[in-house]
């Protein structure tokens, strides 16, 4: 980990949470406090609860509360979409864009996930781009080359260090209880890191550049101490506020 660079930890709940969940969400809260020396940390919570939970979580410094996905139009005809400007008024301050669920069960773009990540800068969010190849492109070789690929077609001109932070995020690795090896993982960041700092300059070498795939507090020491992995983006474990500040407790 880049020492310069501070980690954010970053739970996205998925299609998971319901009002009772606030419960959960306090336990969080209150270990947050011991963390913020060592980690931002980031809850995406499902739409539904965004606002309960930014206005408890807004008083505290230490964890803020995101979307996980929004539409490109700031407002509109476009039933069940949510927007980046409704996410930033219910309190969230990030917005997951490009996640692998939303790109294969939505048949999102990176065309679609640049402008979904062009709203959210907009609104004032900073912008998560999730990229990560499938297993069958790992297995034929091809995972450098996805990655490069998603990352020229997913990123907006214009990043700052402030307002996009880079996931990189196996399919295969999604929920699986699989994880690449350490040397893949470094491969696959350090191209980004590489790609961040060629386009973005300056900027790119301070971005935030998170793993996720199945990491849990068994596995996050490791994973959080490869080079320029600046941190994690966790699916199943961030439900449970006991593995959610674990995880954060071993950012290096
Ligand atoms: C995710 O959905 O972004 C994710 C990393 O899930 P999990 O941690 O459950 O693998």
């Amino acid at each position: 980990m880049n020492p310069l660079i501070r980690p954010l930890i970053a739970g996205n709940w998925k299609m998971n949470g319901l009002r009772a969940s606030q419960a959960e969400f306090e336990l969080m809260l209150a270990g947050t406090a011991e963390l913020a020396d060592q980690a931002d940390l980031l809850v995406c919570p499902p739409a539904t609860l965004i606002a309960a939970f930014a206005e408890r979580a807004n008083a505290s410094t230490a964890l803020a509360i995101g979307g996980q996905d929004c539409h490109p139009d700031p407002a509109g005809a476009h039933t069940g979409d949510i927007s980046a400007e409704m996410l930033a008024d219910a309190g969230a301050r990030a917005v997951i864009v490009g996640h692998s669920e939303r790109r294969a069960d939505h048949g999102e773009s990176d065309g679609l996930v640049r402008q979904k990540a062009e709203a959210a800068w907009r609104a004032g969010l900073a912008a998560i781009v999730c990229i990560g190849e499938t297993r069958q492109q790992r297995d034929l070789g091809h995972a450098v080359a996805v990655c490069r690929d998603q990352l020229k077609g997913s990123l907006p001109d214009g990043a700052r260090a402030d307002n996009l932070v880079v996931a990189y995020e196996p399919v295969w690795a999604i929920g699986t209880g699989l994880t690449p090896t350490p040397g893949d993982i470094q491969q696959i960041h350090e191209l980004i890191r590489e790609v961040l700092a060629m386009r973005f300059g300056v900027e790119g070498t301070s971005m935030r550049i998170l793993y996720g795939g199945s990491v849990k507090p068994a596995n996050a020491r490791e994973l959080l101490a490869i080079p320029n992995v600046n941190g994690a983006l966790i699916g199943g474990a961030s439900l449970k506020a006991a593995d959610f500040l674990a995880i954060a407790a071993d950012c290096p």
